[in-house]
């Protein structure tokens, strides 16, 4: 796998809110939990996890989902898109919705969450498959491959 093209460009269905991705993401992932399925209104949701530092926004978003302060759902504020959640590790981290990348076709989640909720017939493509979260201390390993062999923009 070659370098990541940096950075990646992203917008919400109708145009107004655009995304900037100016740093190497985290891991990818895809969620299958019965929340990610109502927020997404589809079988599962998709993650780019990426630092907070190297995500860029312009236009109005809203608050929308669960309104908490860790795991703060963003949407634009005309097509209601989900865009990214923000919130988390403290607010260190971004997970941003691949699907809004002027070019997702080359996403693939590495891992997936909350198998256990998983619609039948339902599959991702993910390498690994956890019943809910991963432990806390694989997410290193993780990383790492996911640095190593992730998906990545041809
Ligand atoms: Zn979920
Ligand atoms: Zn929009």
């Amino acid at each position: 796998m070659g370098d990541w093209k940096l950075p990646l460009s992203a917008a919400c269905m109708c145009g107004r809110v655009k995304m900037r991705i100016t740093v190497v993401p985290i891991i990818s992932m895809a969620c299958h939990c019965t929340g990610c399925q109502k927020l997404t209104s589809g079988a599962y949701s998709l993650s780019l996890m990426i630092s907070a530092a190297g995500f860029e926004v312009e236009g109005a978003t809203e608050i929308g989902g669960l309104h908490r302060d860790e795991s703060v759902h963003h949407f634009c504020a005309h097509c209601k898109n989900w865009l990214y959640t923000s919130g988390i590790a403290g607010g260190q981290f971004i997970n941003f919705r691949p699907t809004m990348l002027d070019d997702a076709s080359w996403f693939i989640p590495l891992i997936e969450s909350y198998v256990s909720e998983k619609l039948p017939g339902v599959q991702t493509g993910a390498k690994h498959s956890f019943e809910r979260f991963p432990d806390p201390s694989q997410y290193p390993a993780l990383m790492a491959e996911f640095a190593k062999e992730g998906a990545r923009p041809a």
